[in-house]
């Protein structure tokens, strides 16, 4: 633990929300750390849930799911995988959890008599949670959800105002993220909604050290110069966050601006140059993709929303970097494929590309299950690498159960809670749930991978460890009559013999996981999986090209053959994986 004392990073926004705040704060702490500073950040949230476990994605976005089981705001996933700090409970919190806190100390009678205030009780908790999340620290980069000016966010405000003076203003700085806009019509930026939103947080007595202006295009000196006249910062202090390719190569375009020399020198730390070797090797990958591209069907309900989906697009396309090739992602209406069949679904969403694997993310709900369901035996069937995540890979089962165990009507519990053929059925410990919150199989459990299967091979591990986040399981029921239809089931929880991981053998590529690998892949420290399965696409992408090592299976499907598949899958490198 460092004995020195916790420097603050307060970070706001202005102007709009979705400027990227999340995304500038964990570029800083990814330079911060690169030069061997110890960081972490925090997220503050001032909206009223509890937390987002119970709001749509709609609302929201991705519920981001820590180690201890929070169920978080996404940016903790950017923070995680920008930063080697692991987040938990203490680095995400709400107005919700402050006020459920205060009101129970008041309960207790903790307050003495007093007149229980936003300031200093309100205000007090906020600083407490603070304090908490950064103890051992060098450095804490707070962000602020919301913009300033939002009517929830003013406690927010008050509390990192009233910081300065507790912790001195030598531990703090203030950075604004706004955002410069370019108008067509006159040709010209426009630096007005900055100087606005500055002089709004001025009025709450704070003043920023540092200004982030994200802009479409490049802003030169001049405009520089005027941010830093009516915003009362150094010039060398207004930090231009240009639009970039890949959200990667953002720590590097913070860094040639000078944002991490800014804050060293600011909350006088002393530290060498960042090492950001890792940084440009992932951002030379982006650039130059030597194996190509390849194209994964995404096959969900929430198409339109890729924010649902932010950490598994994140570790698609960062496992893609790390495979040398550019993943396109291709999203497919599950609702569609129930509409008008799978093979047209997949080619309309395909357009010019083949898709050369499908992966099935988590859900919630009947709707669209069907469509899941076709996409699952799709690709069982075509040889199509699948990876199936938590309900992809209940679908899996549902499928293999129906279309090859021949179990009719299999289904789970959840589309349809009459069913007599629950392959997938509630968790006992969620029979007697009634508080919606905070209340699913959360957080990481331990796993043990059976020997000799394509996921041991993938981990190389004979134990580890997953983040989940459902409510329905395998049934365990089911293990016998499926396991003899030839499914494997490559991984079990130790603690509570909750099947993990299924396997269909006999195909390039086919794995179901009850848990988010998504949520534990980094760029610089891409997940097995993912991995694994980026490379049994590519391999799928290649064998199309060579049609005659394709017609092998024609080939051994007109002679007869013993069992076709095992030599397919030699073929198309199954056992390479
Ligand atoms: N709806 C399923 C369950 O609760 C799957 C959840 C998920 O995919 N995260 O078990």
């Amino acid at each position: 633990m460092s004995s020195r004392p916790t420097k603050y990073i307060f970070v706001t926004g202005g102007v709009v929300s979705s400027i990227g705040k999340g995304l500038s704060c964990a570029s800083l702490g990814a330079l911060l750390e690169a030069r061997g500073l110890k960081v972490t950040a925090l997220k503050l949230d001032p909206y009223i849930n509890v937390d987002p476990g119970t709001m749509s994605p709609f609302q929201h976005g991705e519920v981001f799911v820590t180690d201890d089981g929070a169920e978080t705001d996404l940016d903790l996933g950017h923070y995680e995988r920008f930063i080697g700090m692991k987040m938990s409970k203490l680095n995400n919190f709400t107005t919700g959890q402050v006020y459920e806190t205060v009101i129970a100390n008041e309960r207790r009678g903790d307050y003495l008599g007093r007149t229980v205030q936003v300031i200093p009780h309100v205000t007090d908790e906020i600083k407490r949670r603070i304090f908490l999340g950064s103890k051992g620290f060098d450095i804490c980069i707070v962000e602020i959800g919301g913009t300033v000016g939002d009517i929830e966010s003013l406690p927010f405000l008050e509390a990192i105002r009233q910081m300065r003076a507790d912790v001195g203003s030598e531990n703090v700085l203030y950075m604004h993220v706004t955002l410069v806009p370019y108008i067509n019509a006159a040709n010209e930026f426009k630096t007005k909604p900055t100087q606005h939103s500055v002089k709004e947080l001025t009025g709450f007595g704070i003043l920023p050290g540092i200004i982030i202006c994200r802009s479409e295009k490049k802003l030169d000196p001049q405009l520089k110069q005027k941010i830093s006249h009516f915003c009362n910062v150094n010039e060398n202090c207004v930090i231009n966050a240009v639009d970039v390719e890949t959200i990667y190569e953002l720590p590097l375009v913070l860094h040639e601006e000078g944002l991490d020399d800014r804050v060293v020198e600011l909350l006088n730390i002393w530290t060498g140059a960042p090492n950001l070797k890792a940084w440009k090797k992932i951002v030379a990958a982006h650039k130059n993709p030597k194996r190509g591209e390849v194209t994964i069907a995404m096959v969900g309900k929430y198409v339109d929303l890729t924010e649902s989906y932010k950490s598994l697009t994140e570790a698609l396309i960062h496992t893609g970097l790390d495979s040398n090739c550019r993943v396109q992602i291709v999203f497919v209406d599950s609702e569609k494929i129930e509409k008008e069949g799978v093979e047209k679904t997949f080619a309309e969403a395909a357009g010019t590309s083949s898709i050369d694997a499908i992966l099935t993310p988590g859900g919630f709900g009947v709707r669209g299950s069907e469509g899941k369901i076709a996409a699952a035996r799709y690709a069982r069937e075509n040889n199509i690498p699948y990876f199936g995540i938590c309900l992809g890979m209940q679908v899996a089962v549902i499928e293999f159960a129906r279309n090859v165990a021949g179990i009719t009507g299999a289904t789970s519990r959840e589309f349809d809670p009459e069913t007599k053929n629950a392959v997938i059925d509630l968790m006992e410990s969620q029979k007697n749930v009634e508080q919606k919150g905070g209340s699913m199989r959360l957080g990481a459990y331990p796993c043990d991978i059976q020997p000799k299967t394509l996921t041991s091979r993938i981990y190389e591990s004979e134990s580890i460890s997953e983040r989940h986040r459902h409510r329905f399981e395998f049934n365990n029921r089911y293990r016998q009559i499926l396991e003899e239809a030839g499914m494997v089931l490559a991984g079990i929880c130790p603690s509570n013999n909750l099947v993990e991981i299924v396997e269909v053998p006999n195909h390039p590529w086919y794995i179901g996981v009850q848990f988010h690998p998504e949520f534990k892949s980094t760029p610089r420290a891409p997940h097995p999986l993912f991995k694994s399965f980026i490379r049994a696409a590519l391999e799928h992408r290649d064998l199309k090209k060579t049609p005659g090592k394709l017609s092998l299976k024609k080939d051994l499907d007109k002679n007869g053959a013993s069992d076709p598949s095992r030599e397919i899958n030699k073929a198309l490198g199954a056992s390479s994986v």
